[in-house]
């Protein structure tokens, strides 16, 4: 019989790429990831090329690897679907975004949405001082907005005031009754009328993960009475044109359209009440939320969505002319400020493989030569013995039997010789039940059987730590898609999870994107030796590297920013370098000097002064390097 051939189809099929790639990633002819940062078929380049480039400089995994031009790509799709959709319905206002700095506040990243975003006046929204500062430093257009979202305290507000009075558009959200008076206080003292928005509590939720981000009792935000009192109290004042702007902000990560028109619906009623009430709202802002679709099955699951980029757009353009033409009222001009969608697809996370965990014993083989105690043979005979028509009874028999096989050691009747046998014996029936349980005569499988694979896969060892490069797949269960670079032409004899390199044992990948359901380990290909073999997780662009941890003293990856050329050419923009073991020894106070001078000074060992020296060596050269594991 021909085996049929393993192909990049079946490759791209089995990682499912062109789902989740979104047209930004792909499989070459040779079996590689290739890259297309402008979604252009005739632009791209190969990662694993990069990626051997850049250790032949002697930039190691694991490495992020930047993407500018998918940066810019995401800003002008995201720009043109609003406009695209305002031409569609009439639409007589405008479009105006802001990227919120928190989901990527690496400079490098924010100058380039910044420069791709100058002809669309797209500006900035910061949600702390810090990131404040940050957005006030950035070349925007004159016209581009800079709004200022989260809790505020007086500082924070006078900032805001001095640099809309020195000429930047600085819109002020209000987040909180008791940040008006304060706001006002600062204005006066100024002399400075200043640009408000009123962010409200919207009874329409977000779902998922960040479902508490709306609704009565989310943390941020004006509810009905509260919005009035502030209208009211700014009237009084003669501030109402102050009020230029309504927000709402539902949460990250929409996974659902009709989310996102009930609260688009509400909030253009809130604004269309409020107009007609005499303020002069000139924006309406439907804040964040648009989502990435991680595994690419376009479905409400939490790692997924199921609407494009330009559906979101249409939608909320289309449901705000709607309302204000029945409330008779001039539509506002749109904001939004989504950020996730901007950046999560321009970060890939490379890691290289180091080693593989046999739990499962697949390297070995029991042979008895009959002088065995008789629980071995009674191993064995299930081992033998197992077949379609008993595996029930002959697992149960299996699990009763290592039961046994612990207890008699454990009482000193079994030597370790004997205990190894009866551990392989063990995983050899569970591997024989696996195989049974794959024939697809078997019409029921028991549910006992459905996470035997689990606990059968191999674990691959990747040189990372997930608390620092994916702190969201610990946290709250995230997941991103995950497949090698290279051997894409090679069919993969693994059926895998991954650990990362920390000693936490939540350091570990065992939720993968399918586009059914999740999957509980992937594909993936028996390292070889002396040859690296290389991972990479993608999407990841959006909130990791800010959320990062410094568990077990893992620090930041080094990274490279590569443009991506004509005729399959790139260019290593620029490199920055991982955290030295320095750096992260003195993020946690200690004095690196101290640290290699400490072990030779405190002790007089005259008798090997050799060691001693060689040791200071030792430790003065770990001192530069990165703090993740040299391999290869
Ligand atoms: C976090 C946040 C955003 C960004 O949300 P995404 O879902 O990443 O687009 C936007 N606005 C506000 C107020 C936020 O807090």
């Amino acid at each position: 019989m021909a085996m049929k051939h393993f192909t990049i189809q079946d490759a791209a099929t089995m990682y499912g790429v062109k789902e989740w790639g979104y047209g930004f990633f792909g499989i070459n002819s040779k079996g590689h990831l290739e890259v297309y940062p402008t979604r252009d078929e005739n632009l791209s380049c190969d990662i694993h090329e990069v990626v051997t480039h850049l250790h032949k400089k002697g930039i190691r995994t694991p490495v992020t690897l930047r993407f500018p031009q998918i940066l810019a790509t995401r800003v002008t799709e995201l720009n043109e679907a609003f406009h695209k959709a305002m031409k569609e319905y009439d639409y007589e206002g405008d479009y105006q975004g802001v990227f919120p700095v928190k989901t990527n506040q690496i400079k490098e990243v924010v100058d380039h949405i910044v420069k791709a975003g100058y002809k669309y006046r797209y500006g900035l929204e910061a949600g702390s001082k810090a990131e404040l500062m940050i957005a006030l430093s950035m070349n925007l257009h004159a016209e581009a907005l800079v709004t200022c979202n989260g809790y505020k305290d007086e500082s924070f507000i006078r900032i805001a005031l001095l640099a809309l009075k020195a000429g930047r558009n600085v819109l002020i959200t209000v987040e909180k009754m008791t940040e008006l008076p304060l706001i006002l206080k600062v204005a006066k003292e100024l002399k400075v009328e200043p640009l408000l928005g009123l962010r409200m509590k919207l009874n329409a939720m977000g779902s998922g993960k960040w479902e508490s981000s709306a609704g009565d009792h989310a943390k941020f935000g004006l509810n009905t009475q509260e919005i009035l009192d502030t209208v009211d109290t700014l009237e009084r004042r003669g501030l109402l044109d102050s009020v230029q702007e309504l927000h709402y902000h539902i949460g990250s990560q929409i996974t659902d359209i009709r989310k996102i028109k009930a609260a688009i619906k509400e909030a253009t009623r809130v604004y269309a009440k409020l107009v007609k009430r005499g303020v002069p709202l000139k924006y309406l802002n439907v804040g964040g939320g648009l989502g990435v679709d991680y595994d690419g099955s376009r479905t409400t699951f939490h790692s997924s969505m199921n609407y494009t980029m330009e559906e979101y757009a249409a939608d909320v353009v289309y449901t705000t002319k709607d309302i204000c033409t029945q409330e008779q009222v001039p539509v506002p001009n749109l904001l939004s400020e989504s950020g996730r969608a901007i950046v999560a697809y321009h970060q890939v996370l490379v890691v290289d493989v180091i080693g593989l965990i046999d739990t499962t014993h697949t390297k070995y083989r029991v042979e008895l030569s009959g002088q065995e105690p008789q629980i071995l043979k009674e191993l064995a005979y299930t081992r033998d013995n197992i077949s379609v028509k008993n595996f029930a009874e002959m697992y149960h028999d299996a699990i009763t039997q290592k039961d046994e096989l612990i207890t008699l050691f454990n009482l000193g009747y079994l030597g370790l010789d004997d205990r190894a046998k009866g551990e392989i014996l063990f995983w050899e029936v569970c591997r024989k039940l696996s195989r049974i349980l794959s024939y697809k005569s078997l019409k029921y499988i028991p549910e006992e059987f459905q996470d035997l694979n689990k606990s059968l896969a191999d674990k691959l060892i990747a040189n990372f730590s997930l608390f620092q490069s994916m702190p969201d797949h610990w946290a709250i269960d995230q997941l991103f898609p995950v497949m090698p670079i290279h051997r894409l032409k090679e069919k993969p004899t693994l059926s895998a999870t991954l650990c990362d390199i920390t000693c936490d044992s939540d350091g570990k990948v065992e939720k993968f994107i399918d586009l059914k359901d999740v999957r509980d380990e992937i594909p993936l290909h028996e390292p070889k030796s002396g040859e690296p073999y290389y991972l990479a997780f993608f999407l990841v662009g959006a909130y990791q590297d800010t959320l990062a941890m410094r568990h077990n003293l893992f620090g930041s990856v080094n990274e490279a920013h590569v443009i991506v050329n004509e005729d399959e050419d790139f260019r290593i923009q620029q490199i920055v370098p991982a955290q030295t073991t320095d750096d992260v020894l003195k993020s946690v106070h200690y004095d690196p000097d101290e640290l290699v001078e400490g072990p030779t000074r405190r002790r007089k060992i005259s008798a090997n002064s050799d060691a001693n020296e060689a040791l200071k060596t030792a430790l003065t050269e770990q001192r530069k390097l990165h703090t993740y594991l040299e391999m290869n």
